[in-house]
């Protein structure tokens, strides 16, 4: 959440933060702004987007070699003018952009009022702007001692930018919790929250981690700690290409990104699935695949998307591995004294490898001894460096801010985990986990299959686009989808949707049907077919709208449902992967309808690095 972008170097900033926040707009979108240094320190900022930003600074000096930007997520005070930043403390000698928060900020801001300061916004930015003034002023130190001092003092996460007009031409790069990348160009560097905004000058990067301060001029760059110990900086080449962060001609990078999962999810594969040799290489977790194979139990930890993706996780490892398996909410689980033995492993998924709240669980389940696994997508990110063994998604940058394509990629790499540890284990035998194998391995064709009536899912979309709320319905494997097409519908179109296991619906949900409530069944052909007909049987003699995902040819549902979505015959096990691809068709047709912002619902952000 929030995006952070600098420049500093021989060429304008402007244009290259503007480019840098429309690119990391998906991590925050309620305010934008800039400063550039220039003599002196030009601020503009605003309430709403990166646009309305570029629409404020018409006429206005917007020159600068060096430069920071920011556009938010608030987490302390709401969205407007005051409270964007970027944030200069009092007597105008700091300008700070910050990702995170302060957590004791109301303590020091107390303290800081107490020797004479003044404070414009309700952010716990500012306080750190003026805690990092007030020690620069009292120590007479230099403005990077004054950083560090200031940041000792410190409880919560941050990615900070600090510019100091008495030290022009250098920023000041930190990072706790929160992401940091620094491009390193010729005689220029650059700033950002992710790679995006980088990859077009350079592909050489510098990710720092947690402690560390970087001291940046447009032709040097020192890496140190905290507290002052000298780091070598370690440059690493970026695996990124552009067009990958640019809409190719869709509408929305959701679009895009639903009609990518053939090929992503083929990405996902590659090298891994070999049906040649009747294998499967998972090198990131091959070092731990003894505890792996003698563990007594998996707990997967989420949030969101992923969690529902941990959901799908549960029934692969109970039912091919034979492993118990849990999955956890991070921000339950890392609050609620969960037991953790050091037989355990913890599987951590994450899109981003950001998030605040399952780095926090990780953390707590490697103190009780537990080997730590993480499922992410973005290469280099802070889960991945904090877990003892991973699987990278590999399905390339997700900017729309609803998950699709993550999501059947980590369902993929857990699928994939399921049936190494399935064989390992001796649960699985040669026939059936080959057979498992091809069934994996026929995913991305159907997938295509599946979008090519992405003009029927319209059409449905159509008749539902107004409705106030919906039900989905799944059993089994599919249950996990019935809360994540929900999740969709809900995210993106502003309608109350509610995802049950079917056979719960009697037990309260039934209540909600009549003739208005459209109801997404998903009732492909495994062994609780029969059952899942019943409930469509329930719904419809209660005047319910049935919409169901069937496997194709099925003439069954086909004569109960009002609308039929097809999928391709598969096997229950890679069901989850398919039939979640219409639900998301479905919520992005009806959140186009609604003329909603398909790519930056409101108050969501992606890249979720504040608990
Ligand atoms: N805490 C800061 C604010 O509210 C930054 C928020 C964030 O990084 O999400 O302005």
């Amino acid at each position: 959440m929030c995006g952070i972008v600098g420049y500093i170097g021989n060429k304008e900033a402007y244009p290259v933060l503007i480019k840098g926040l429309q690119r990391l707009e998906y991590r925050g979108y309620d305010s934008a702004g800039i400063a550039l240094i220039n003599g002196g320190t030009n601020i503009y900022k605003v309430k709403g987007k990166v646009k309305d930003l570029e629409e404020s600074v018409k006429n206005k000096d917007i020159s600068g070699t060096i430069g920071i930007g920011h556009t938010r997520w608030a987490t302390h005070g709401e969205p407007n003018d005051v409270n964007a930043h970027p944030h200069m403390s009092e007597n105008g000698i700091f300008t700070v952009i910050h990702n995170g928060i302060i957590e004791n900020y109301s303590r020091l801001k107390s303290k800081l009022i107490d020797r004479g300061y003044s404070f414009k916004s309700e952010t716990d930015t500012e306080v750190l702007a003026n805690l990092i003034e007030h020690i620069y002023k009292v120590g007479n130190i230099s403005a990077e001692i004054a950083v560090r001092l200031a940041l000792t003092k410190v409880v919560g996460a941050y990615g900070l930018l600090v510019t100091c007009v008495d030290e022009k031409d250098q920023i000041i790069a930190a990072r706790k919790g929160s992401p940091l990348v620094i491009g390193v160009g010729q005689g220029e560097y650059f700033f950002a929250s992710d790679a995006t905004p980088i990859i077009e000058y350079t592909n050489s990067v510098i990710y720092l981690n947690d402690n560390d301060v970087a001291i940046v001029t447009k032709d040097s760059l020192s890496l140190k700690t905290i507290s002052n110990e000298k780091l070598l900086p370690k440059v690493q080449k970026l695996d990124l290409d552009i067009g990958e962060i640019e809409k190719g001609g869709y509408d929305h990078f959701m679009l895009k990104e639903i009609f990518e999962q053939s090929k992503s999810i083929n990405d996902t594969f590659r090298g891994r699935l070999a049906i040649d040799n009747k294998d499967l290489i998972l090198g990131g977790i091959h070092q731990v695949m003894p505890k792996l194979i003698d563990a007594k139990r998996i707990i997967i930890i989420g949030c969101g998307t992923s969690w529902h993706a941990g959901l799908v996780g549960e029934y692969l490892f109970e039912d091919l591995a034979k492993l118990p398996t849990e999955v956890e909410y991070a921000s339950e689980f890392r609050y609620r004294k969960p037991v953790i033995y050091k037989e355990d492993i913890v599987i951590a998924i994450s899109q981003s490898g950001e998030t605040a709240d399952t780095l926090a669980a990780i953390k707590l389940a490697k103190e009780a001894g537990a080997t730590v696994i993480g499922i992410c997508n973005v290469v280099g990110s802070s889960i991945p460096r904090e877990t003892d063994a991973g699987v990278y998604t590999h399905a390339g940058p997700e900017i729309g801010v609803a998950s699709t394509k993550a999501f059947t990629a980590q369902v993929t790499v857990l699928t994939m985990m399921a049936l190494l540890l399935g064989r390992k284990r001796n649960v699985l035998g040669d026939e059936k986990f080959l057979k498992l194998l091809n069934e994996l391995s026929q995913v991305p064709d159907k997938i295509a299959e599946i979008l090519e009536q992405s003009d029927d899912i319209k059409q449905v979309s159509k008749l539902y686009s107004d409705a106030p709320n919906f039900l989905y319905l799944g059993r089994g494997y599919l249950f996990p989808v019935a809360l994540e097409g929900a999740l969709k519908l809900k995210e993106i179109s502003y309608i109350h949707a509610e995802g049950y296991p079917a056979a719960e619906m009697k037990h309260g949900p039934i209540a909600l049907i009549d003739e208005k409530m459209p109801v997404v069944v998903i009732a492909t052909k495994d062994k609780s077919y029969e059952k899942i007909v019943s409930n469509i049987q329930e719904v419809k003699a209660r005047k319910g709208v049935v919409i169901a995902v069937v496997t194709k040819g099925d003439s069954v549902i086909r004569g109960m449902a009002d609308y039929v979505l097809e999928v391709p015959d598969s096997h229950a096990v890679v069901s989850p992967l398919l039939t979640v691809v219409p639900l998301q068709l479905l919520s992005y047709y009806i959140a186009v309808l609604r003329d909603c912002n398909v790519d930056q619902p409101r108050n969501l952000a992606k890249s979720v690095t504040v608990e």
